[in-house]
């Protein structure tokens, strides 16, 4: 068996690969060494730096300083920085962390500022026991004391104070800066500020310089503000404006009712995105905008609106003009058939050549005056009146001269009797006349006295004069009676008077 072709693979390339990993251990050593050296030095500086951030840490921290002395490999430094560590954990868990330590601020303030030692330790009660809300609220309310008020004395506070003081307090009016809303027009101003804090340059100068600046910004917000107030209650009342023109606006009929809660829905869509832009706004520029373009949008859609509403009255109008034409069109028409509606009416029921009422009306009025009799229980007659041989007549004068004679007798038969007596023509040379309230006995008389004056009267027939008479059958209505029987009745009463001699008066 051959283990070991050549000397590369010998027992010596072993030994050499063993002495280059001691030497390359012992560089790595070395460098391990540099690099904890380095990481203990940062540590210090670190800690050094967030001296008097925290009352809490800053014990860890000189702790830390001071072991980090005998390098990282102490136990007491494992041990101190689990310590820090859980300290660092309950300082994010507990909400009462976030308060900073300002006692440095505070004692340098009451030294700047004596005449207000009370307010500042009022307002110093309220920031320890977090009676503001964030930090915000409590710079505004020390920047509040300050403004308008001078330091009493200058004092020197480079002698006052020791450098780690300055430096704490260069911390807090950064961390006063940051959290301060800084406009844009003081960005810069607020950057060079924090510049020669960082660079701890003296504290006195700058302090003034930080305080100024925090003031002026203050005034700015505040009539921002006041501005934006202003703005916004004038913004108010023309939206106020524009709703009452939106509400305004025709409500004449339905459609338009709906159209109008449209524009309203849209309307009040934009001033409501408007007031939550509003209220969201932090710069007056962007908002002026924003309003601007809503308010032009509804403005638009309130004429556009508006035109539409114009554009339907017209149509109406026009539509409504048309109608009233129309229906004009429909009254003259309609006068008209009931012009044409009478004339065909009173022609159905009169008869052509004496104008009196017809057969057909006499049937109707018959039966009303009976309906009347039964319900007055009043007496009513009936007579049926007939001309004597007329056929004689027309024979003799010629049927036109026959005509004039029933134009005769019609015209005396209708002015002799009572206004509410009715007289019609049967047919032929028949007439019937109907007496409400007489009974057969007055009928009779009345009978008697028309055929005699009819009996005197005589019609020019052809020159000559002629003299007619009549018969007539008389018949008082009685219970019972149809149309008919009552007719029947004065027709044989007739019939009789013709039998027994003519130009006499029967009552049946
Ligand atoms: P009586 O006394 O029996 O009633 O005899 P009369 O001639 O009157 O009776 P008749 O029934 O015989 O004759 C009626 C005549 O009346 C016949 C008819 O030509 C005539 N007559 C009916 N209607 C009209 C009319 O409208 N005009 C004319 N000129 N004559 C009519
Ligand atoms: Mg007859
Ligand atoms: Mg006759």
């Amino acid at each position: 068996m051959v283990f070991f072709k050549n000397k590369d693979e010998g027992p010596d390339r072993w030994k050499d690969k063993y002495l280059k990993l001691l030497d390359d251990q012992e560089h790595v050593e070395k460098q391990y060494k540099a690099n904890e050296e380095l990481l203990c030095k940062t540590i210090v500086r670190f800690a050094l730096a967030v001296k008097g951030l925290n009352r809490q840490l800053d014990p860890h921290l000189n702790r830390i300083r001071n072991l980090l002395k005998g390098g990282l490999q102490s136990q007491q430094l494992q041990k101190e920085l689990s310590a820090f560590s859980n300290a660092l954990i309950m300082l994010e868990e507990s909400p009462e962390s976030t308060l900073l330590d300002a006692s440095l601020l505070f004692e340098f303030l009451g030294k700047q500022y004596p005449q207000h030692q009370d307010q500042l330790d009022e307002i110093r009660g309220k920031y320890e026991s977090r009676q503001f809300s964030n930090n915000q609220v409590f710079y505004l309310a020390l920047l509040e004391l300050l403004e308008d008020n001078k330091p009493l004395a200058s004092i020197d506070l480079a002698l006052e104070l020791t450098g780690a003081d300055a430096k704490a307090i260069n911390i807090q009016l950064i961390r006063l800066l940051d959290n301060a809303e800084i406009p844009l027009s003081f960005a810069e101003d607020a950057e060079k500020i924090k510049s020669r804090l960082f660079a701890d340059q003296a504290l006195g100068p700058i302090f003034d310089d930080t305080v100024a600046l925090l003031l002026a910004v203050k005034k700015h917000l505040e009539s921002e503000q006041q501005e934006m107030a202003a703005f916004l209650s004038k913004l108010t009342d023309q939206l106020t404006e524009l709703g009452v023109k939106a509400t305004g606006v025709n409500t004449a009929n339905e459609i338009s009712v709906k159209k109008r809660n449209l524009l309203d829905q849209a309307v009040s869509e934009q001033i409501m995105e408007l007031r939550e832009k509003s209220e969201n706004a932090t710069q007056l520029e962007p908002l002026k905008q924003i309003v601007s373009s809503r308010l032009t949008t509804i403005t638009q859609q309130i004429q556009a609106h508006n035109l539409q509403e114009q554009q339907e009255r017209e149509k109406a109008q026009r539509e409504m003009q048309i109608l009233s034409q129309r229906l004009r069109e429909m009254e003259s028409e309609s006068s008209e058939l009931r012009s044409k509606l009478d004339l065909a009416q009173h022609r159905a029921t009169r008869d052509p050549l004496t104008n009196l009422p017809n057969r057909l009306a006499f049937e109707d009025r018959l039966i009303d005056e009976m309906a009347r009799c039964r319900r007055h229980k009043s007496p009513m007659t009936l007579m049926v009146w007939d001309v004597d041989l007329f056929k004689t007549i027309n024979d003799t004068y010629g049927h036109k001269c026959g005509d004039k004679a029933l134009i005769v007798i019609a015209e005396l038969l209708s002015k002799h009797c009572r206004e509410t007596d009715f007289v019609a023509r049967f047919g032929g040379e028949e007439f019937v006349m109907i007496l409400p309230g007489a009974d057969a006995k007055s009928a009779l008389l009345i009978a008697e006295k028309l055929r005699k004056t009819l009996e005197n009267s005589s019609f020019n027939a052809n020159g000559n004069k002629v003299s007619i008479t009549l018969s007539c059958g008389i018949s008082q209505f009685v219970d019972g009676d149809s149309n008919e029987s009552i007719f029947n009745r004065a027709d044989s009463g007739l019939y009789s008077a013709k039998q027994t001699g003519r130009n006499r008066c029967v009552v049946v």
